[in-house]
């Protein structure tokens, strides 16, 4: 998700690359928003940003203000185009665009609740709820600002939001921040956010500073105005950002995640070490951590899988079909690397034990003489609410499997994951900062039963009421 207000700029542009940096957090639909201060027009497509935008396209974006958006479904369906990104709607004699990354936990109960007074749907997502609720308060207090603060009292859940009329960008993000959402300054012609700071990198604007929890960024003519819309609560940086989904070049609470990533890698290393020959990572985010792995073990490191660039993320894919073509289709053993060696494979996660089973098998026909997986994050136990689709708990190989069970299962001869307090501490920041939620099962935001019972096994959720 991106946003830009520039004058004097090429928006629209600006805002295609960006999405390029941003591509991993989404590939099912991509969308951009720009405006002019009089007219907002959006452009969006199924598929890849590369995919979505044709050079017309391109030529056509005239404005000061853009705001642009890649899709990964958490609700909704992902084949919808009513459910792509930017959602457009009319506020009063004005529009709005909004892009969303997150997900809101009370959907249901407010869209029955809009829809009682009158308010029709065209999607089925709950970021056209937050759009909504915009309109729905604007005109009531004169304000956009004052729209989103209101919207903001009602949400609950993750949602790091992206807003554009045709005179202004706003940025505002849940009072948890659980997704990131980042501000940038562009030398002296104007502002962007972004989810991660590798977008700001590639469109020249320098790091200011993190969109603060429950806080409002308005950006425009006036320049920035900043506001604290809703108390913050304890901050809940989703953890899953550090291990998998934010890109290695990104900066999180300082830290690099490529750094971080090498520091989980290390301390496996010392809490599961084990006799081989060479320590391999699974692309992309695997690798990293295994070089930390091979520099405190003192194994050496080898490139032993090639990865097609062009598939998407196998984690990310919609279906389990689709997940089962992706893994196929995505990595291929280094048979002269592998072929007769004790490995210790290095890999970010575990969610259904699919993917990791797959691998192990392919490493095995491929000549490896053992196979060592190296996780570096905690068993996934519980489901995300939040927006990572990690599905219900009764997928979560973990929740229902022991260590020992899931080795069998994806026939590694080994197998460990990272502590929750090594995975915290590789991150450089402190466990009170983080959601950990599919790790622990505490929830920072609370679940409604009815989204809980979708989600969950119902004896788990006792255990947790239980502690
Ligand atoms: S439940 Fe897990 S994936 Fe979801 S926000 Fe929390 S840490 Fe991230």
């Amino acid at each position: 998700m991106f946003g830009v207000y520039a004058p004097g700029e090429d928006v629209g542009k600006m805002t295609y690359f960006a999405l390029h940096a941003l591509q991993h957090r989404g590939q099912e639909s991509a969308g951009i928003a720009v405006a002019d201060g009089h007219t907002l027009t959006v452009t969006k497509q199924l598929g890849l940003v590369a995919q979505a935008f044709k050079a017309h396209d391109l030529a056509s974006f005239e404005g000061h203000i853009a705001i642009g958006h890649t899709r990964y479904s958490t609700t909704g369906s992902s084949t919808s185009w009513e459910n792509a990104q930017p959602m457009i709607s009319a506020v009063g004699h004005n529009t709005i665009a909004l892009a969303h990354n997150g997900n809101l936990v009370n959907t249901a109960e407010l869209r029955d609740e809009l829809k009682g007074n009158g308010v029709r749907f065209r999607s089925t997502t709950d970021s056209e709820v937050l759009a909504s609720l915009v309109d729905h308060f604007t005109p009531e207090h004169h304000s956009m600002r004052a729209g989103i603060r209101e919207t903001m009292k009602l949400v609950r859940g993750a949602y790091s939001t992206v807003l554009m009329s045709e005179q202004a960008l706003y940025a505002f993000r849940d009072p948890y921040g659980i997704r990131p959402l980042v501000l940038g300054k562009l030398d002296d012609t104007g502002w962007v956010v972004a989810s991660e700071t590798c977008a700001l990198d590639l469109v020249g604007a320098e790091y200011v500073r993190d969109v603060a929890p429950g806080e409002i960024v308005k950006l425009s003519a006036e320049g920035l105005e900043a506001e604290q819309a809703v108390p913050p609560q304890r901050a809940s940086l989703c953890i899953f950002e550090f291990i998998y989904f934010a890109r290695p070049d990104s900066v999180l609470y300082d830290c690099t995640l490529y750094e971080a990533r090498q520091r989980m890698g290390a301390a496996i290393a010392r809490s599961a070490p084990v006799e081989a020959d060479i320590v391999i990572g699974v692309p992309d985010s695997g690798v990293p951590a295994a070089t930390g792995y091979a520099q405190e073990s003192g194994i050496p490191y080898g490139e032993g899988l090639a990865k097609n660039r062009y598939v998407g993320r196998t984690f990310i894919s919609p279906s389990q079909t689709l997940r089962q073509q992706g893994i196929r289709l995505k990595l291929n053993p280094l048979k002269h690397v592998i072929g007769g060696k004790r490995l210790v494979v290095v890999d970010d996660s575990i969610v259904r034990g699919n993917t990791t089973r797959k691998l192990v098998q392919l490493l095995r026909e491929a000549g490896a003489a053992e196979v060592h997986m190296r996780i570096t994050s905690p068993p996934v136990r519980w489901p995300c609410f939040y927006g990572i689709d990690t599905d219900s708990q009764e997928q979560l190989i973990a929740s229902y499997k022991s260590v020992d069970e899931i080795a069998a299962f994806i026939g590694a001869d080994s197998l460990a994951y990272l502590s929750v307090e090594d995975m915290v501490a590789s991150t450089g920041a402190v466990a009170e900062r983080f959601c950990a939620a599919c790790f622990t099962g505490e929830y920072p935001v609370e679940i409604p039963d009815s989204v809980r019972e979708g989600k969950m096994h119902l004896e788990a959720c006792g255990a947790r009421e239980d502690g």
